[in-house]
């Protein structure tokens, strides 16, 4: 409901789910097992259905104003965007759905509605918890509200299945919200491992050619930050790592490149204006270079392009990032928190680093510098890692949670007269 798999990932409230979504309907639909996407209308151009791939609609909502809204304005739009999915499904005979699988607790509301309605089991994945989210506050940070919690609450309860990226979440989802343990699954997302390779195979290579295209110095060090810039993700301890790095061995200064590609996402500092600004008052502004947001196959060139892709959030429920870094032979160094602990492998693929001291994140990043031996056995250790992580597994584990409740949800649950 609050974003659309149309969108550019990377800025906004366009990220990984969007990413997710996209990747799991496409394989679905080369599976035989068609799907339909509901999003809210976000502008009046938009056609009420798009093709994204044969087998993959995605219909546009009308529900509230023609333009993008803030999350937390969205609760009042909920009865709207429901109704539009229900009278969609009353134009088709009944059973025109099998299943529901919602993204997001907004959603998540919606489906409890459907599900209802149409005597169909729901699958939810919640892809951030305002539970986990607000333990892991970053400063400047606002806090999720209590009518989200209870969102949650009460998507978690209605669900038939839930799905979890890592077993971590999956264990939040009981001892936070109260989950049944029978009724959720961990199932690890994805990379397109087509998409994100190195190049020909050799990484080093590989790396001098997308140095070129991107306009990079050949013997430069390359530290790269992808995402979308927001408190959570914590670009900032970045640049103040990169200035300390600076400071403790001036020659550096000639060498260190630091590329932040992805756009605004919320309020507060970390805003490109803001990073700008920090990165003048370090002291590093030449050093810095902010790209927008851009389609993956132009991000997997700079992920080919860096020495370290630099993951310092403080959560994520898993990071497709990190996995598409290390899926491009580009070691990862990040925080110790949420899925990333599963995304990468700490000493074989990358980095793990406890806390968010710009400090360690410089002794870990100058160290790899003055180590390039290490950064290659990281760099092959990444490959392997992330080929652990294929979107085809991801769909032959979300079919098999589908089968599982599709079996076990015979009857309508308090289904309303139709
Ligand atoms: N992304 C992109 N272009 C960009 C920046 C990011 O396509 O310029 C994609 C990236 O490939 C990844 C997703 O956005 O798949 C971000 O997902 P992640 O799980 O790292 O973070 P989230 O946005 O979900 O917090």
């Amino acid at each position: 409901m609050h974003t659309s798999p149309l969108d550019q990932p990377g800025t906004g409230d366009a990220g990984g789910m969007n990413v997710y979504i996209v990747e799991i309907a496409k394989r679905l639909a080369a599976r035989g097992v068609e799907v339909d996407i509901f999003t809210r209308a976000t502008s009046r151009d938009l056609p009420p259905v798009a093709e994204l791939v044969p087998g993959v609609l995605v219909r546009h909502v009308v529900a509230g104003p023609f333009e993008e809204l803030d999350k937390n304005e969205l609760p009042a739009e909920l009865c709207g965007f429901t109704s539009g999915v229900l009278r969609t499904e009353a134009a088709y005979e009944p059973g025109h759905y099998d299943l529901l699988h919602t993204h997001y607790w907004l959603s998540g509301q919606v489906g409890w509605a459907a599900k209802q309605r149409w005597g169909v089991p729901l699958v939810h994945s919640m892809h951030t918890m305002a539970k986990v989210k607000n333990a892991a506050l970053a400063e400047g940070d606002t806090p999720e509200p209590p009518e989200r919690v209870l969102g949650e609450e009460q998507v978690v309860e209605s669900a038939d299945r839930l799905v979890a990226n890592t077993d971590e979440e999956a264990r939040q989802l009981v001892e936070l919200y109260g989950a049944d343990p029978a009724r959720v699954a961990t199932v690890t997302p994805g990379v397109d491992l087509s998409r994100f390779r190195p190049r020909a195979g050799l990484l080093r290579s590989g790396t001098e050619v997308a140095r070129r295209r991107l306009g990079l110095p050949r013997d430069a060090y390359v530290l790269l930050f992808v995402g979308r810039i927001q408190p959570l993700k914590a670009p900032d301890v970045l640049l103040r790592a990169a200035a300390r790095m600076v400071e403790a061995d001036p020659a550096l200064r000639r060498r260190l490149v630091v590329a932040v590609v992805g756009g605004p996402s919320g309020t507060g500092r970390a805003r490109p204006e803001g990073l700008q600004k920090l990165a003048g008052d370090l002291g590093i502004a030449d050093l810095v270079r902010f790209e927008p947001p851009c389609p993956q196959p132009e991000l997997a060139e700079w992920y080919r392009a860096a020495d370290v892709t630099v993951v310092p959030s403080h959560n994520e429920s898993f990071g497709l990032v990190a996995a598409e870094a290390q899926a491009c032979g580009t070691p990862v160094v990040a925080a110790a928190v949420g899925g990333l602990r599963t995304a990468v492998r700490d000493g074989e693929s990358g980095v793990l680093i406890d806390g968010h001291d710009p400090a360690d994140y410089a002794a870990v990043l100058a160290r790899l510098e003055a180590e390039p031996r290490l950064r290659e056995r990281l760099a092959r250790g990444a490959v392997r890692h992330a080929h652990r992580f294929g979107w085809e597994v991801t769909v032959d584990r979300l079919l098999e949670v589908y089968t599982g409740a599709l079996t076990t949800v015979a009857q309508p649950t308090g289904a309303l007269p139709r």
